[in-house]
């Protein structure tokens, strides 16, 4: 994995807990300096890329809300972390900001103790759901790249020891990079980590700064051997000349280097590739390349968000078509990775 290793670091006074004074003096060489408010960064020169691995935020979270979510998970928790050292073309966390390195949020207990009040409020025992069976599943990555975010501080352990002992939730979250640091954390089945998989030559393109396709599969076993749960996630499926070859290779990779422990646990979710019309403007000047595979208007159709943002995805009719086709190369070839959702 590439290391984080910022030059500049924002903080608000209220970050600066003995979490935040730990992260402030693991990077003595970076600049320092305070601002009012972790969503209002002042104007900064360099580019997405370049923000993005120079800049580290320091804030404390106050809106401390569970949302409602349904796929991936039961609920997505208040987020540990918001931006991404990496920069990958498609990535929604980018989407509706101008600049977006990764700001900490130093309070973990006190998004825990929401998480903690939330889940008491909750039907016990829970009704059975695709998400878990038992558990109220919260989504910990929604915002922000997990794996990057425990190489800054204690909060994802944290997080996954508070998941460990809790009689009545556990913890989710993809990733597209491999931390060794994690496979110490001791889940002990109540943290369900799920790696990002797409064919690798595409991968190469669109996945900016990640590890790579071949570091995640090798990673699989090791994950489980320490104690998580292990699925994985087929996001964003693109589609272009050739697709569906290319994900019977990766589904053929898969079967042969997932341990048939692992495979007995393992499911999959399925997300076809929504683009963001700012994104593509943006990448249009930064990875043309990338943009040519994710904005294909003629396969498209756009899409208001809830978040009022305009999105691209694939044509209804067409859609229907690329689900089915996906569904049966995953029958054929990996028939003992059940599909938990896929659109
Ligand atoms: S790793 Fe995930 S959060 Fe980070 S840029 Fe890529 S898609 Fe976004």
């Amino acid at each position: 994995m590439r290391t984080f290793d910022p030059n500049t670091i924002f903080y608000t006074p209220d970050a600066l807990n003995e979490r935040g004074l730990k992260v402030l003096l693991a990077y003595p060489e970076a600049s320092r300096e305070e601002i009012a408010q972790h969503n209002r960064l002042p104007e900064l020169e360099a580019n997405h890329y370049k923000v993005k691995s120079d800049v580290l935020v320091l804030g404390r979270l106050k809106t401390l809300t569970c949302r409602e979510s349904g796929r991936s998970s039961d609920f997505v928790s208040p987020s540990l972390a918001n931006g991404c050292f990496g920069a990958c073309a498609y990535c929604y966390v980018d989407r509706n900001k101008r600049v977006n390195p990764i700001t900490l949020f130093t309070n973990t207990e006190e998004i825990l103790g929401a998480v903690d009040k939330h889940v008491y409020k909750q039907v016990w025992p829970k009704m059975p759901n695709q998400t878990h069976g038992l558990y109220y599943t919260y989504d910990i990555g929604c915002n922000s790249d997990i794996s990057i975010d425990a190489t800054l501080s204690d909060s994802v352990q944290t997080a996954v020891a508070f998941f460990r002992n809790h009689p009545r939730a556990m913890a989710t979250f993809a990733t597209k990079f491999v931390n060794p640091d994690l496979l110490t954390y001791d889940p002990q089945g109540k943290t369900r980590i799920r790696f990002s998989l797409m064919p690798a030559r595409v991968s190469k393109l669109v996945d900016v700064r990640t590890d790579s396709i071949e570091a995640r599969l090798a990673a699989i076993n090791d994950f489980y051997q320490a104690g998580y749960e292990v699925h994985v996630n087929f996001a964003p499926v693109i589609l272009y000349e050739g697709w569906l070859d290319d994900y019977r290779e990766l589904f053929e990779r898969l079967n042969e280097v997932v341990h048939p422990d692992v495979k007995a646990q393992m499911q999959s979710e399925v997300i076809f590739l929504t683009h963001h019309y700012g994104m593509h403007q943006m990448n249009l000047e930064l990875n043309p390349k990338a943009e040519q595979l994710l904005w294909t208007p003629d396969q498209q159709e756009y899409k208001r968000s809830q978040w009022g943002g305009l999105n691209i995805r694939y044509q209804h009719q067409l859609k229907a078509q690329l689900i089915e086709d996906f569904k049966q190369l995953q029958q054929e070839v990996i028939p003992w990775c059940t599909i938990r959702y896929i659109f």
